[in-house]
């Protein structure tokens, strides 16, 4: 569970409090007009928990449905359940490395190597793996799940 870390911004302090009881590394962020929260994600590779369904389309982050705090930790309990997307193959089932953007160039369709930065390469495979249309797709399910 260690390999999982957390940013819950200012409407949910109650939940990082408790989640922080439970063990998960979890950053608490009370100030809704703070962008750095954002920056601070991606840094770290922290997982935004946040009630505004305007972060939605960021991909760092996961919509908490419920205002009531057992229900909310019922949704965390189904989010780290799941292991973090894009950490292994989905055609082979071999972990994931991460590569050089350079090393990958001419390998990838030329508009996803511009928009992209993070790329991962399947070492058993040879697939190349990045956080497009899949990996929003994993997000949308993870935010789906009901407990
Ligand atoms: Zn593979």
């Amino acid at each position: 569970m260690s390999e999982y870390k957390f940013i819950c911004d200012f409407m949910l302090g109650r939940l990082a409090r408790w989640m922080r009881l439970l063990g998960l590394n979890t950053l608490y962020y009370n100030n809704p007009d703070d962008p750095s929260i954002l920056h601070k994600a991606l840094k770290e590779g922290r997982t935004i928990l946040t009630r505004s369904k305007e972060l939605e389309r960021l991909e760092n982050v996961v919509i908490i449905k419920s205002e009531n705090l057992d229900e909310q930790l019922k949704q965390i309990k189904e989010i780290i359940k799941i292991k973090t997307p894009l950490c292994r193959c989905p055609e082979c089932n071999t972990p994931l490395s991460t590569v050089d953007k350079e090393e990958i160039r001419g390998e990838v369709p030329k508009y996803i190597y511009k928009i992209h930065n993070d790329f991962k390469r399947c070492p058993n495979c040879n697939r190349i793996y990045w956080k497009g249309t899949h990996y929003k797709e994993i997000k949308r399910k993870i935010n789906e799940l009901k407990s």
